[in-house]
């Protein structure tokens, strides 16, 4: 079984996002939309190293994606580490390429080998 391990789904709007994710904090993210089962279909996954809130905030009008949910993470690693894991279970149509690692730092990907 795949799983997020996070919370919503929720609206993707300003109003909505504000209201939902009120710490500053990194964390990680899957915008989606809800299948007519109620079952919610991944269409990204992404994180913020810093503020979850403000990344939320940057696609409102900007995708097509209706929801969104999302997850606070302890550090900017352990976000980096669980968008792996949500990249490598999910597979989503929309995230193109693996995440990328802050250039500053030599960590790897828990899942496979991309950065050697
Ligand atoms: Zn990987």
């Amino acid at each position: 079984m795949r799983f997020l391990r996070m919370e919503g789904p929720y609206k993707l709007d300003s109003d909505t996002i504000n209201t939902k994710v009120s710490l500053t904090s990194p964390g990680n993210y899957a915008l989606g939309k809800e299948s007519e089962e109620g079952k919610f279909l991944v269409g990204l996954v992404g994180r913020s190293d810093s503020d979850i809130r403000d990344s939320l905030a940057s696609w409102v009008g900007k995708t097509k994606w209706p929801h969104f949910k999302f997850s606070y993470a302890a550090s900017a690693k352990a976000a980096f580490e669980k968008e792996c894991d949500n990249y490598h279970d999910f597979d989503p149509p929309d995230n193109f390429t693996h995440p990328e690692r802050p250039q500053d730092t030599n960590w790897q990907c828990p899942r496979c080998k991309i950065f050697g």
